[in-house]
């Protein structure tokens, strides 16, 4: 039976993030995913937030035009114009990310297990601690061996529930069109349109940075269809935006999970990265920033657990931590998830539009308080650590065989 350090599961951009770190650490890495090529079925809409943009070292070829501007709509579709000095967003071309990054777990020496769907895990309970994680391809099932799991499988994570971990059970849900040759004759602008009828408890939005164009709504599912919605949604603005030419190149959509990260998300056997665990701003939605910072810290507290072996390691792995920073935007969520009178938003937009509450609106959408920065210094010396140490640094436990 083939056995490796540390199985991933779940090739979306936290599973990416993670593995290529532990490879380049010198980690023996399976990266396993159903999918059979990563451009397929993407469902997020890529936007990367400047504070993104800032800490991590995303290839430029694999981001569109910087954006500046946001117009905040009320139901009434009274326009609030918010612009920034700085280059807040870039919409990620995302099938071309996961492309490029894989490429670099592979460069790494991480293996690559493509169309490879997670079927259960089994605890040996023996000396060795290792767990044998079932892997489905082409209708046949193998084992492999792995001295630590990862659930980087998204908001419905099976392998949180193999591993006994916390999982999400607050959600939205989104659905969006990408579109080519929208004419557009202004900047690139990010749109975001409050109205709970078309979008309950989240945004509709359509941001154009001059390549691409997303048309997209989102909301809690069991309140709206979000299909019809987009359909709606879709023909109102071909009032505002040129369509005319338009050619959808995709549909993307799925579920957030907007209920903060979860407490639970590390036992002994394996962890959880990105949706999976629940690490998705519970305001905004954003769960990218989130799964790069997340995978980092993940990676550096596997490298230490597998390492020593001590228990202590994973401790630094909670998700309470986390939860207390989150408290505001939870307290947010909750207040958006409550109101469903269009009036009720439309005089809440009415007061944002007036000083000093302009700058509530501007903190939402160019402030910096993303995922909580989780001990990059420590990183840092961590990765220069194991560069020194080479691929030996993960033998140190006996009976493992990388
Ligand atoms: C419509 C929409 C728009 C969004 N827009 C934005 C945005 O603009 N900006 C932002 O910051 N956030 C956005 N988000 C949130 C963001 O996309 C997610 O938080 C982020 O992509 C999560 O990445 P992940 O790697 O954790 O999970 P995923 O990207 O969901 O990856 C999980 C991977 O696991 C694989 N998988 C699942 N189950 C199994 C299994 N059993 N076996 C093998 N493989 C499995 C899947 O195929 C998938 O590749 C959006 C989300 C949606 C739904």
């Amino acid at each position: 039976m083939e056995s490796f350090d540390v199985v991933v599961v779940g090739a979306g951009l936290a599973g990416l993030q993670l593995t290529r770190l532990l490879a380049r650490g010198g980690a023996r890495v399976l990266l396993a995913d159903r999918k059979n090529s990563l451009e397929d079925s993407v469902h997020t809409t890529g936007i990367f937030v400047r504070r993104t943009l800032e800490d991590f070292d995303l290839p430029r070829d694999c981001l569109g035009p910087a954006v500046r501007r946001v117009r905040l709509y009320s139901p009434a579709r009274r326009a609030q114009e918010l612009e920034s000095e700085h280059e807040e967003f870039r919409v990620g071309r995302m099938g071309r990310l996961y492309a490029r990054m894989l490429e670099e777990c592979i460069d790494a020496r991480a293996v690559w297990s493509p169309a490879t769907r997670y079927a259960g895990s089994e605890f040996k309970g023996d000396d060795s601690g290792d767990t044998e994680v079932l892997l489905e391809r082409a209708g046949v099932t193998r084992r492999v061996k792995a001295r630590f799991v990862v659930g980087a499988d998204g908001a419905r994570s099976r392998v949180a529930r193999d591993l006994g971990l916390d999982e999400n059970r607050e959600w939205i849900v989104g659905v969006e069109d990408v579109l080519r040759g929208v004419a557009t004759a202004s900047e690139p602008c990010f749109h975001c349109f409050l109205d709970p009828r078309l979008a309950p408890g989240y945004l509709a939005w359509v941001v154009c940075d001059g390549e691409e164009t997303h048309v997209g709504v989102g909301g809690y599912a069991d309140r709206f269809d979000p299909a019809r919605a987009l359909e709606e949604f879709r023909a109102e603005m071909s009032r505002t935006f040129d369509f005319t030419r338009a050619r959808r190149v995709e549909r993307r959509g799925g579920r957030i999970p907007v209920g903060g990260v979860l407490k639970r998300i590390a036992c002994g056997r394996g962890l959880l990265v990105g949706d999976a665990a629940g690490a998705v701003s519970p305001l905004t939605a954003g769960g990218l920033d989130p799964c790069m910072r997340l995978s980092g810290l993940a990676a550096e507290v596997i490298a230490d657990y597998l390492k020593t072996g001590d228990a202590a390691a994973l401790a630094r792995y909670s998700g309470a931590r986390f939860r207390a920073r989150f408290v505001s935007r939870l307290w947010m969520r909750r207040t958006l998830s409550s109101v469903n009178s269009s009036l009720l938003v439309e005089a809440g937009c009415a007061v944002m539009r007036r000083a000093p509450f302009r700058n509530l609106a501007r903190h939402v959408f160019f402030g910096r308080g993303s995922f909580p920065d989780v001990a990059t210094h420590r990183r840092a010396a961590w990765l220069g650590l194991l560069s020194r140490a080479g691929r030996s640094g993960f033998n140190s436990r006996p009976g493992t065989n990388v």
